[in-house]
């Protein structure tokens, strides 16, 4: 298992993924947690990591939320704020060293499955929506480079 970099695979992170059932989902989810642990990930402190990093291809990413590593399967914005923030953000599929200036929603509502397979609905402010968003647009095909908000 390999990170996937916006340079050597673009056509990979740039596809959009398709919805997986539960089983399929908390294997990816799985290998995301393992990719943290042994390091396939080691040169910064991540906050996210989405499937298609790792080279998978089920719509899964895992985010610190209050210093915990939250699974995420299927995930849909639900709610946007009106309101938008500027943000600066890297991303460890784009060169390290670089962050990128992108606006992001300041709240978002977000529905996911968690690994039991249910679906709930969660609200996330400020620096946890950034993160969320960045995480949603990677399972999307789209990076942060491209500013943020896309639509
Ligand atoms: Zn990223």
């Amino acid at each position: 298992m390999r990170l996937r970099y916006y340079k050597k695979d673009k056509a990979f992170l740039t596809k959009p993924l398709e919805e997986v059932g539960i089983a399929e989902a908390n294997l990816v989810a799985y290998q995301l947690r393992k990719a943290l642990l042994v390091k396939t990930i080691s040169l910064k402190n991540p906050v996210g990591l989405a499937s298609n990093q790792i080279g998978l291809t089920a719509p899964v990413f895992i985010a610190l939320i209050n210093n915990k590593w939250e699974t995420f399967i299927n995930p849909r914005l639900e709610k946007k704020s009106k309101e938008t923030i500027n943000y600066r953000e890297g991303c460890l599929s784009l060169p390290s060293n670089r962050t990128y200036f992108t606006k992001r929603y300041k709240w978002v509502v977000v529905s996911y499955l968690k690994e039991n397979g249910k679906r709930t609905n969660q609200k996330f402010e400020g620096h946890e929506s950034v993160i969320v968003q960045h995480e949603i647009d990677h399972l999307n095909g789209k990076l942060c480079k491209e500013g943020g908000i896309n639509e």
